[in-house]
This record gives C-alpha cells, structure tokens and sequence, in this order.
C-alpha cells in the first residue's frame, strides 16, 4: 500500500472532470488489496476521518473531490480476474479501466455494454454512479450488469452481494448480513420515483429493492466496492452507424419520435434483445446546430448550415445488414435528412470514428470551461417522453434570450439532453447558474429528475434538495447512517453534511 503526504503527490487527486475548486486532503492511499481497504477503513473510523474514494475522477459531479480527511484511491485494485465465456460473466476489481474491460471481453467474443463515453473511467466508479451513456437507449445503465458485489463498509465489515439474493422486506426495511455475522437493518427511502428512463438523483429505492441496488449509484457514500461479477452479452456480429444532418429541428424531432417509438415496439418482440430486421436502435445521440459549429474544430468535415444532427446505430447480422439500410434510408428521406450529406457506415473503423465525433463534444466543452476559468454548468435532468419537445422549446427560448454561449446534446433517445452554458465572467456565471436552477425548477415540475446519468456528487446536491426537500434528505442520511454511523465516507456527496 501507497501512501503520499506531499501536496504535489496530493494534486492530480483534488480536481476532476467537474472543474470544481478547493479540493484538499491531508492523506492519499493507495491500497492494493480489498484486505488494505478494509484496514483503511477500520482506522479512518476509529479516527472519525473522512474518506473520500477516487476512481479515474471523470465524473463531472466533484463525487472524488475530497474537502479534508483520505483520498482512497482504487487505481492499484485493477486486476480482471476472470472471464467465463461460458456463463457469460466477467469477475474484476474497481481500478480495472472500462476501455481495458471492453477489449478484454471483446478478445473472448463477448459484450459490455455500459458505456459512458469516457473509457478512461474505472468500472468501480461506474458501479458507484450507475453510469449510462448513448448505448443505454437498447441496453440499459451499469446497474443491468451488476450480477454480484463486494463492499467494504465504513468500519471494515464486508458485505457479499449477489443479485436477487437478498430484497427489502414489506415494511421498507432492508437486513444485509456482514461477513463478521453483524446484522444491519436499514430503512429504504420513501420518495416517489420519477417516470423517466434515466434517473440516478439519489439512493436507488425501487420496491422491493434488490440489496445490490442500494450501493449501486450511492457515490462512495455507503461502502467501497471492492469487487464487482458483471454481466456480459454476445459481442454483436456487426453495427450499422450513421450521423444524420437535418437542415430543420421540425424534422430531426420527428426522425427521432418514430425512430424512439419503432425501437421500443421492436423490443416488444421477444427476446428483447434479438437482432430483427426491423428498426431497433441501440442509440440515438442529438447534436444542435452550436454543437455542430463546435465540433467542426476537431471534425472540419462536419456539414455547415444544419439545424442539427443524430447519431444512430443498430445491431445487425450479415442476413439483416441490407434489409437495414433500407429501413434507415426510408425513415431519414421520410423525415427530410440530407442523405448526400449524411455518413453511414458498418466497418468499424468509421463507427469508432463516429465514437470519436460523439466524444469529442464533451471534452471540447470541458476544454472550453478551462480556457474560460469557469465552474461547469451542465445539465443532466431527463424528463418524460411526453413532455420532451415542450421541455427543449422552453430550454432553446431561454438559453436564446441570455446571449450566453450555449451547446445541447446526448441523448435524445431517452430524452436526457446535457445544456452546457460557457460564461465567460463572472456576471454571466451567475445568470447561467440562475438559468440552470429554473431548468432544474421545470423539470421537476414537469415529473423529470436532476440528474440522470452524472450522479449529484458535490455539484449538484443544491439540486436535490430542490427535488427532494427536507424529508427525503433525512430518509436519505438515515439510510447511510446504517451502514456509516460514523459519517466518514463521501461526505458532501449528494446531501450536505448537516443531514448527517
Ligand atoms: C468526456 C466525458 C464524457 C462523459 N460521458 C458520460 C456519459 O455519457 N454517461 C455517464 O454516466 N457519465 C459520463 N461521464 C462521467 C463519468 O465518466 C462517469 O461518472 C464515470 O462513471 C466516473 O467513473 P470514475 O472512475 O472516473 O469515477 P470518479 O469520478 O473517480 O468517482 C465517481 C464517484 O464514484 C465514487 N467511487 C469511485 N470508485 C468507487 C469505488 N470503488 N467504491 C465506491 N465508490 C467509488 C467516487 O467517490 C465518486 O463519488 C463523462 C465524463 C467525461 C469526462
């Protein structure tokens, strides 16, 4: 095990993707064992030291920021232990890179699905967001791969988790039993659960609540994982890719309505899963016009003069490949994309380069937010595909009016779009940061939830007290007060630390 006192040893662990200052710590660790972690833990307790655990620290939510006490780090706890083809499973610890992951399991034939966009992430800290991505439009987030679990707790006690194995009891109490024979009753929070296809805005709390779905997306709050048995699928025979460019919003919105409505009435068809030869896409990604002129600086290609853009991609097979083109061809001529324009593809050097274009939106946002000296202000909410067109009308008028430079993108598909406003001082910081609040107020009033795929992290917990208020805060702290009475582990992440 590693440890670093020394401010310069300390500082590439105070920053993440969220761009938010002031992080310090007094300690990092660098534990290569789940047995070291446990021992971390027992002292840090014992103490009363707050730990605050870092996986690759790309999540845009300040959630690996540490404000005092230990950074534990989880980079040397990055073994795959192993790969069954047979049972489709992947056993590996939390340090393991999603990109290594996803060419490891590629080499056996098989899938992972969850995909972030970001593949330098760690699978632990994708565990603990339930990340998702463009692809969870077909295939869901990280919780759906999640088979089996093991957590250090706040005091070193180990909680073996398995899917379906232990599930919260009629009263909405949950009893997990710790490796030393302790038993922890917790009471599973109350709050109403938001009817939208994304949602990751505090504790996981679905009745009756799978014991593995608790840690799932807490934010190092209520244990470290140590392990995790993911879920592994076929790796597809092959993808057909294209990013379409419309010259009218009217129709790109009604290209991804019917291409939306076609994909869900296709995976009615049992298995869900199956690769048909009618449209089902694995993705539907929205790029606006801003977005487009953005981009067109890594991407000089990038057609001028359009209103916006998708990237879609479906499975397919060397018997549906053809069949496909043509379903794809018709909908877009339907709905008046300029096909000459448009890239399709099915090789997959075009489709990582189309991964690439996708990508390069975040990271040139992120860019911009250093170059600007700027905090993030970058919104997660999703909302009910009812109210989707209404909600993007009210976020364009307004961002419009503000004259603050603005992109939209994502995923369209689960109607989860990311506003990323650039202001450039501090007036307009603050108008941005008011801006966000009345999105925020509106999506909350239009049954929509704060964050959908990032997490609350530090960033966003103001966020949450909006959507959530006072009681459910508590129901909140309550819950982690069961398995961290002691408060050590991911203060500030997701509620302040009054509520503890
Ligand atoms: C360019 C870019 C694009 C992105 N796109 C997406 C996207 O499409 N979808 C999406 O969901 N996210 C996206 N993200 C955010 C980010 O990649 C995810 O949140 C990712 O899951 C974070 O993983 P990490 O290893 O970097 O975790 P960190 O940022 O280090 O930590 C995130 C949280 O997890 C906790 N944590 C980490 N490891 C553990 C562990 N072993 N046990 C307990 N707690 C732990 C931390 O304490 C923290 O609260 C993007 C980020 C970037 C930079």
């Amino acid at each position: 095990m590693q440890v670093k006192i020394q401010t310069e040893e300390l500082q590439n662990y105070l920053a993440d993707s969220s761009n938010m200052p002031g992080g310090h710590a007094e300690r990092l660790v660098v534990p290569e064992t789940a047995d070291e972690v446990a021992s971390i833990l027992r002292e840090a307790s014992d103490a009363g030291t707050p730990v605050t655990v870092s996986g690759a620290r790309t999540g845009t939510v300040g959630g690996a920021l540490p404000f005092g006490g230990v950074v534990l780090s989880m980079e040397r706890l990055n073994k795959i232990k192993s790969i069954d083809k047979i049972a489709m499973t992947a056993v590996v610890e939390p340090g393991v890179l999603l990109g290594e992951l996803q060419k490891a399991v590629e080499a056996e034939g098989l899938f992972y699905p969850p995909d972030p966009t970001e593949w330098s992430c760690q699978i632990g800290g994708n565990a603990a967001t339930n990340a998702s991505g463009a692809r969870s439009f077909k295939y869901g987030a990280t919780r759906e791969y999640i088979n089996g679990m093991t957590v250090v707790l706040a005091d070193g006690d180990v909680l073996r988790l398995r899917r379906g194995e232990g599930f919260s009891n009629a009263d909405g109490t949950i009893d997990l039993t710790t490796a030393t024979g302790k038993t922890i009753t917790a009471k599973v929070p109350t709050y109403p659960r938001p009817d939208v296809r994304k949602n990751v805005s505090g504790y996981f709390n679905e009745q009756p609540l799978d014991a593995i779905d608790l840690f799932i997306g807490s934010e190092g709050t209520l244990g470290v994982i140590t392990e995790l048995e993911l879920k592994l699928l076929p790796n597809p025979e092959g993808f057909f890719s294209g990013i379409a460019f419309f010259a009218k919003h009217e129709d790109l919105a009604a290209f991804v309505d019917e291409a939306r409505q076609r994909s869900f009435q296709s995976r009615l068809q049992p298995p869900a899963t199956a690769v048909g030869s009618d449209l089902n896409a694995t993705l539907l990604e929205y790029f606006d016009d801003r977005s487009l002129a953005f981009i067109r600086e890594k991407f000089p290609e990038t057609p001028d003069g359009m209103a916006g853009a998708v990237f879609f991609e479906q499975e397919t097979t060397a018997g549906t490949e053809d069949t496909l083109f043509e379903v794809w061809n018709a909908l877009l001529e339907k709905h008046n994309a300029d096909v000459d324009r448009s890239w399709f593809t099915t090789t997959e050097q075009d489709r990582e380069k189309m991964r690439a274009f996708r990508h390069a939106l975040p990271l040139a946002a992120n860019e911009r937010y250093t170059r600007y000296k700027q905090k993030k202000v970058s919104t997660d909410m999703a909302v009910p595909v009812a109210e989707f067109a209404g909600f993007l009308r009210f976020q364009k008028e307004m961002l419009e009016r503000s004259g603050i430079e603005y992109i939209i993108f994502g995923h369209i598909g689960d109607c989860h779009l990311h506003v990323n406003l650039f202001p450039k001082d501090d007036d307009e910081a603050l108008r941005a940061r008011h801006i966000y609040g009345r999105f925020i107020a509106h999506a909350i009033m239009i049954g929509g939830c704060v964050s959908a795929e990032h997490g609350i992290g530090k960033l966003k917990s103001k966020y949450l007290y909006v959507a959530m208020g006072e009681r459910y805060l508590n129901e909140m702290a309550e819950l982690k007060r069961a398995f961290d009475p002691k408060g050590i582990l991911g203060r500030g992440n997701m509620f302040d630390e009054k509520y503890i």
